[in-house]
């Protein structure tokens, strides 16, 4: 069965129960901008081929499994099932200017194993379809509509490394800036990635708006592959000519994401580093505390002092810098929490009891 993101494919189930272009377009509209149910949005069609066409059309690749409200914020953690019975999580992040922010999965897993993070430790990845990608979005926004509320900016740092799954986000940015479909603006859409150099190009190339986040964590490559391995595979010079790129391709800052974490990345010599790094690239340095998952007893975020000594070197180097609070810690939707117990493989839960 096609899903309704299948933009061709649905066309020609509309052809084929000859239903006018425009009833179609207006079940579209209800569907992605109004927020609307499928049930809701099939009234737009005629009588007779309404029940055909909700027969043959697919409206949703995830079932919503659980839901949880952080008590401390307005984080909201969404638990998705695929058809093939995986758990994949999404969080809804309502912020204090009132704006809301989806972060969506790309993969179930992650094959970055990146030493801090819960998503790696899971040991496996298995790449999500574009319509389970947008599926969560979807219904995310119905949820939200109940409140009056609707996704603003869609951060892909879920579960998973987006580049590793290229082709379905590539045809995800496409379904998310479609005029007939979400028509989102792209410079509201973020993609965090460990640093793929080459797919960073071509995402600056084919998505000239769509803003890149690098989690960068260390500009000095023993560091940075002590924590993260892909550092091995791609080293921190080549990673450095990919921004040069991209910096010529868009015109708009690269955001640099730098977890703080203590006796590791976090001394005066590593703030000069990455000042170094930086150097004439347009960029944003986004600080982040570290939020403590239980498979990494050996690592303990950057005391305060110690976060704000770091912060303030950047300053005076003149790079602008933030720092990132995440939301949901109460409900392990914090950045880097996001983890599916059951779909581990038995080595990654071994080297866990070792
Ligand atoms: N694979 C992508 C997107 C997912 S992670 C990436 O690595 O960028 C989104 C962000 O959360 C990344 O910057 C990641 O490094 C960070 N993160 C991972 N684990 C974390 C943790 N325990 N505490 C805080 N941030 C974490």
């Amino acid at each position: 069965m096609p899903s309704i993101h299948d933009l061709t494919a649905i066309d020609l189930v509309r052809r084929r129960l000859k239903i006018d272009s425009y009833r179609l377009r207006q079940l579209r509209n209800a569907f992605y901008k109004k927020q609307l149910p499928a049930e809701r949005a099939l009234n737009d069609l005629p009588e007779p081929q309404r029940a055909s066409f909700a027969s043959e059309v697919d409206f949703h690749s995830l079932a919503l499994e659980s839901r949880h409200d952080s008590r401390l914020d307005g984080a909201t953690k969404l638990i998705f099932r695929t058809a093939a019975g995986l758990l994949i999580e999404t969080v809804i992040l309502r912020l204090t200017t009132g704006r809301t922010a989806l972060c969506v999965s790309t993969q179930v897993g992650c094959a970055a194993r990146c030493d801090f993070c819960a998503t790696g430790k899971m040991g496996i990845a298995r790449n999500l379809s574009a319509a389970e990608i947008v599926d969560q979005l979807v219904q995310a926004n119905q949820l939200l509509a109940a409140e009056g509320r609707s996704v603003r900016n869609l951060v892909f740092m879920g579960m998973g490394e987006p580049f590793h799954n290229e082709e379905q986000l590539d045809k995800t940015i496409g379904l998310l800036t479609d005029k007939a479909c979400f028509h989102l603006n792209p410079k509201r859409i973020l993609i965090s990635t460990v640093g793929i150099p080459a797919a960073m190009v071509r995402c600056a190339r084919r998505h000239p708006e769509v803003r890149l986040a690098l989690s960068l964590h260390s500009a000095r490559q023993d560091v940075r592959r002590q924590i993260m391995p892909i550092a091995d595979r791609y080293g921190l010079e080549e990673l450095r000519q990919a921004l040069v790129e991209v910096a010529a391709i868009q015109r708009h800052e690269v955001m640099i994401e730098y977890l703080l974490l203590a006796e590791v990345n976090d001394a005066p010599a590593d703030a000069l580093a990455l000042v170094d790094y930086v150097r004439d690239l347009p960029v944003h340095i986004n600080l982040i505390p570290y939020n403590p998952i239980a498979d990494a007893p050996h690592l303990v975020g950057s005391a305060t002092r110690q976060r704000e000594a770091f912060s303030a070197t950047l300053k005076a180097a003149g790079l602008p810098v933030t720092t990132r609070y995440s939301l949901g810690a109460d409900i392990a939707a914090a950045c880097g929490q996001l983890v599916r117990q059951e779909h581990r493989t038995e080595t990654a839960a071994a080297s866990r009891v070792s």
